[in-house]
């Protein structure tokens, strides 16, 4: 057993009931009905094939958006659909979570049944606990409704949702207190890579961050520099800006604005006190770019304009960058180097892309916008590892055990 925790191995499956949490959480078209994507249904089918084909009988669990991301709070109901297609084998859905109507159907279900629940977040325990103050312990988690109406009717828990694993919440954390559990083989997967990568990533070590979750990134810079992971941090995005603002590097009015007014001003004094402890690890942009007139302009840094607002690295650090990426032999990637939605100021990001495209390092990639900015380069089969679970991968990056991982080692305990 690795990392003290159970893997579909070490159960025999046949005709067990396995209410097994998935992480299929997408974009949704309200109007239509639909899911916008369907990656990440597309990445839990191994674990559900095999487990269907050892003649389980599956309950699945899953989230869909909300209430703080509330345009995608909505009915797992489209996501069974999906589910039908790829395994070409009929997922049944229903409108229920862990009342009268779910837990009959539970009941009657047959070997190589699958069933899909509605939406765990419509439980008022799971939203509630949902990044509030109110927080239960694990022991408590387990005496939730969700975990005590359908906990007695299964025989196992697994959880194949890493993209979830920072969450601590009844559906992922309550069941291990009182059924025998494991993970499943997306969630191994992804465990594995990132605990590689944590341990002994192939030297030298590059981390590129940039993008706008400055806490996440600072936190994680820290703990990757202290621990001896990072050789070198390429900085862009917003985190590059707050590292140059905190040397007293001009960035724009408008940029400093943007850092105030997101209540990020805090880290400039973090950014100073890192910077100043390993300035030979992290790298800065050596220029800017910026929009003005609709027209991409750029300026090194030391002139740039006063009234300007800086949306990307300039071209001498995407330069930098590339070589130093080409040069590397792993490369950890989480957040874009500019506002890359927009085509004036994607060039950094564009050419670091370029760059995971073209370098031999085992590359991994993290984090929503990170994956789309992927998909748009059409990087997507040159990366090494992509990674579905962008906060849970920058969670266990920063040091923190997460959640998910705690109550699986727990379950790993009950027979
Ligand atoms: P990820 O989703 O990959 O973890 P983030 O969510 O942290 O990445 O950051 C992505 C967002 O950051 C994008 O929407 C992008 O437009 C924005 N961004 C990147 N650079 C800057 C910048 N210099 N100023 C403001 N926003 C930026
Ligand atoms: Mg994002």
């Amino acid at each position: 057993m690795r990392f003290g925790i159970k893997t579909i191995d070490d159960f025999d499956v046949k005709g067990k009931t396995i209410l097994l949490r998935i992480d299929i959480n997408q974009p949704v078209d309200r109007e239509k009905g639909t899911l916008k994507s369907i990656a990440r249904i597309k990445a839990c089918i191994p674990t559900l094939k095999e487990l269907n084909e050892k003649g389980a009988k599956l309950v699945l669990l899953a989230h869909q958006g909300s209430d703080i991301e509330y345009k995608n709070f909505y009915t797992t109901q489209p996501h069974a659909k999906v589910l039908s297609e790829l395994l070409e084998k009929e997922v049944e859905f229903i409108p229920d979570v862990c009342g009268p109507a779910a837990i009959e159907k539970i009941k009657s279900l047959k070997d190589g049944d699958i069933l899909l629940l509605d939406n765990v977040r419509f439980v008022s325990e799971e939203q509630t606990l949902f990044e509030m103050k109110l927080q239960l312990s694990h022991e408590e988690q387990a005496q939730t409704l969700l975990v005590r109406k359908l906990a007695p009717l299964a025989d196992l828990y697994i959880c194949d949702a890493f993209a979830a694993a920072h969450r601590d919440q009844p559906s992922l954390c309550g069941f291990e207190q009182v059924l025998p559990s494991g993970m499943g083989r997306l969630f191994e997967k992804e465990y594995c890579v990132i605990s590689e990568l944590m341990e002994s990533p192939a030297r030298p070590c590059t981390f590129v961050l940039g993008g706008a979750k400055i806490s996440d990134a600072f936190m994680m810079m820290e703990t990757v520099l202290k621990a001896g992971i990072a050789d070198k941090i390429l900085t862009g995005g917003l985190v590059g800006n707050i590292l140059l603002a905190s040397k007293g590097d001009n960035i724009g009015q408008g940029s400093i604005d943007f850092i105030m007014k997101s209540n990020y001003g805090e880290y400039i004094e973090v950014a100073k006190k890192l910077y100043e402890e390993y300035p030979d690890n992290i790298v800065l942009p050596v220029d800017l770019a910026y929009v003005e007139g609709g027209v991409r302009k750029e300026a090194e840094i030391g002139s740039v304009p006063e009234d300007i607002g800086s949306t990307d690295i300039g071209s001498k650090t995407a330069e930098m960058y590339k070589e130093i990426i080409l040069s590397s032999a792993t490369v950890f990637v989480n957040g874009p180097m500019g506002v890359f939605e927009q085509s004036e100021t994607e060039l950094g990001t564009k050419a670091v892309w370029d760059a995971l495209g073209d370098t031999k390092a085992y590359t991994v990639v993290g984090g929503g916008d990170s994956i789309t900015a992927t998909t748009k380069y059409e990087k997507t089969a040159l990366i090494s590892y992509i990674c579905t679970g962008g906060g849970a991968l920058i969670r266990f990056l920063t040091g923190e055990e997460l959640p998910v991982v705690k109550a699986l080692r727990h379950g790993a305990e009950i027979e």
